[in-house]
Order: C-alpha cells, then structure tokens, then sequence
C-alpha cells in the first residue's frame, strides 16, 4: 500500500511517499516559491538508506498544478523515481489546516467535503484555499485513487466547551463559529500515541502535556489519552511565544496599538504574525542563533529565551491543574527535539510538581525517542521526534479501511 502525503502551502508543496507495508519513506520533496518567476523543487528518495538520493532544480512553477506534475515527473522519472508510474499510489492523504465545526476527523474526500472545507476557509484564509488547491490539484491529476482530508484540528475536537469557549458575547459563537480550534493536532496525537507506548501503557490511560516547539509553537494538555486543551485559538496566534508569533497577549493591545500609532488591522495582524514572538524581542527566530547571541552578552537575546521559556511553564501549570496525576511532558519538532537549553530551562525547578530533568540523558538533539527525566522523577519527560506525514499516511489508511 502506498500513500502519498500532500502538504500543499499558498506558494509550496510538501509531500512524501510512503511504503506503509514496511513504513518506509521512498521519497519527501518540497516545492517552493509556486507563481514566482523563478521556484525549486527539491527531492530525497529513500532517505536515511544506502539507496538515498537528492535532487535539486531550478523551476518556474506558474500554480499548483505545473508543481504536481513535476513531482509526479521526480517519483516515476527513470533517474529520480521510486515509482515505474503513479498509477502505483495507491491513495492520496492532504494536510488541511482547519476543520471548523463540521469536519472533525480524518474523511474520504468528496465533492462534500470539498465544499466543506471552502466553507471553513474563512477561520483559516491563509491555510485552508492552499490546501484546497492541492486538493483540487491532485482530484485531476489522480482521477480515481481515493484522497482522505486530515485535520489539524481533529486531535482537539474532544475538547469539552468549557475549553473552548472564548467568554464573549454567546451569539459571535454561534453566528461566526468564533471559538479555539486548535492546531498542530496531527503532531500532538502522534507524539501522545508515541509516549503511550513509551510508557507502556493504553493510549486512552495516559495524562500528557505534548509541546510542539517549533516555528509555531502549541501545547496540549490530554486526559485519558484525549485532547482537553490546547493553547492556540481560533487561529495559530494564541498560546505559548513562538518565533515570530506573540501567543497570548492583552487583547487591548490591539485597539490601542490602532489608535496610537494609526495602524490599519491589517499592519496591527502582521506585527502580531510575523514581527512579534522570539523576533519581536531580540530580532532574531531561529533558537540557534538566539542562543549563541546570548552567549555573546545580547541582553535582547537573553531575555527573549528567558519569556520564551517562562511561558511554557505557566501553561505547564495551567495544564497539570487540568490533567489530574500527569504521566509525561513530551517535547517535539524543532526546538523540543534539539534544544537542549530549552527542554532543561523549562523542567528546571519544577520538582515540587514531580518533574526532574536529568542533564546528561537531556544532553544534545534526539533523532529518536527518548526518555531524559531523572530517576526518581515522578512525572517522565519524553522527547519524541514528530512526524506529521506519517500520521497522516496512517490516519488516511485507516479511513480507507
Ligand atoms: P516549523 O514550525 O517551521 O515546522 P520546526 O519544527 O522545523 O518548525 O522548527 C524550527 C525551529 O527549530 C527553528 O526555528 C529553530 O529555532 C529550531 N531548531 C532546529 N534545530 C535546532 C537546534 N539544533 N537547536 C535549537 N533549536 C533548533
């Protein structure tokens, strides 16, 4: 059985095929700069093996579709390809964003779904009409082979209202679904599944804090195995600080910042998305080179580390409030999978909650899951690497069974 893994972005496609009879990986690519005069398009087959190859080109994607026939071209091409020819692919499974209040899990993608999903386009209108074109795309291109949607948001439909209500008036709820949502579900339910087995125990019997720490940065608080709160909102900007998103802020801020400085709503949503966060402060995302200004006495950088990391904590508190006893703290993508300094500053002096942190088990990146709390430490601390294209492989092969 394979599947391949769409990701399709307003001006990228990630995909990845998959050998689910083994879990292998024969091919992931990235298509960047689509509708620009000039795009790339990058491809590993079999990666990680002997067989492992790369290719790179130079490309002018004018759309989504010219970007889909060329990664067909790269994984059946005589030179480049896993595959003699696509009528190989079994099914298709597509990364949509955002699920709203009428699709809340993975689905068979019809002409319904498709409508649905325009519907939701408007809680999510920089992520949603590129998904759909990727959609769209591959429905053409693979007439026939069956296509399933996975949510983003699916992990954290089992949020009970309580969780995601915001406390305005009732009627914008009901009148413009303006409730949290929640993203990065693919990544949290994979990491939550991964440290059930770690812990050797049912999924449905674990209590979990998962953070998902990279560019985008989002926490979920799960009981029993179920998500009951998750730390953005309606859209990816709330939560914890993030690269160049601020998280949770005053919401006053807004109105304030429009009036003081005359900022359109527009130029007030940018400096929130993409000047704030760990860049807002110290001009810089990439944890990296953060870490290393700081190093080098950048007062800006430090600090910028320093909220970065308080506000984890809090949520840590908030969260354990919620889960009753807690099994694990579970640390993924970029930053909880290689930092270090992160994962050890944010489980520092935290033992009054049973979190003890083990320095050298925490030392250096984990490719693969490992346990780094301290012996003794009541609550275990998990970096597990995510991996969202898997799980999206795994939820569309379960839809189809
Ligand atoms: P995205 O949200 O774009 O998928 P990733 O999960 O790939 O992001 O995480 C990207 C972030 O991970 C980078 O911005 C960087 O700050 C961080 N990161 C990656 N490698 C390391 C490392 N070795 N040490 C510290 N931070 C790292």
């Amino acid at each position: 059985m394979k599947i391949f893994v769409v990701n399709s972005g307003s001006s990228s496609l990630k995909y990845q095929l998959l050998d689910m009879d083994n879990g292998a990986v024969m091919a992931t690519g990235l298509v960047e700069r689509i509708g620009d005069a000039m795009g790339k398009v990058s491809q590993k087959s079999w990666p990680g093996t002997e067989r492992e190859a790369e290719v790179e080109r130079e490309v002018a994607f004018p759309d989504h579709r010219a970007a889909m026939h060329t990664v067909v071209d790269l994984v059946t091409g005589a030179d480049t390809g896993v595959i003699a020819s696509s009528a190989e692919i079994n099914a298709i499974g597509h990364r949509v964003v955002q699920g709203g209040e009428t699709l809340f899990k993975s689905t068979l993608i019809d002409d319904d779904v498709v409508e649905k999903i325009r519907e939701n386009c408007h809680l999510s209108p920089l992520h949603n009409p590129a998904n759909l074109v990727g959609i769209e795309v591959a429905r053409e291109l693979f007439a026939g082979v069956p296509q399933v949607a996975v949510f983003d948001t699916e992990f954290h439909q089992t949020m009970p209202a309580e969780a995601f209500m915001y406390p305005i008036p009732y009627e914008l709820y009901e009148e413009l679904k303006i409730r949290r949502y929640g993203f990065h579900g693919t990544s949290h339910r994979y990491v939550a599944q991964q440290a059930a087995a770690m812990l050797g125990k049912a999924e449905d019997e674990v209590n979990l804090v998962t953070l998902h720490l990279g560019n985008g940065c989002s926490m979920a608080a799960v009981r029993g195995g179920k998500c009951i709160d998750t730390s953005m909102g309606l859209t990816p900007l709330a939560g914890v600080m993030m690269g160049t998103r601020s998280g949770d802020i005053d919401p006053a801020i807004l109105p304030f910042l429009m009036k003081e400085k005359g900022l359109s709503m527009d130029e007030v949503d940018s400096i929130l998305n993409k000047q704030s966060g760990l860049k807002g402060i110290c001009g810089m995302n990439d944890m990296r080179d953060i870490h290393s200004a700081a190093e080098k006495g950048d007062k800006k950088a430090a600090l910028a580390v320093d909220m970065f990391v308080y506000r984890i904590k809090k949520y840590i508190g908030a969260y354990y409030a919620v889960t009753g006893p807690l099994d694990a703290l579970v640390f993924t993508a970029g930053i909880g999978e290689n930092d270090e300094i992160v994962r050890a500053r944010v489980c520092a002096n935290l033992e009054h909650l049973g979190i003890s942190i083990d320095t050298a088990r925490n030392a250096g990146r984990k490719k693969i899951a490992t346990a780094v709390q301290a012996d003794g430490s009541k609550v275990a601390i998990l970096v597990i690497p995510t991996n969202e294209e898997l799980a999206i492989a795994k939820a569309t092969l379960s839809v189809l069974k």
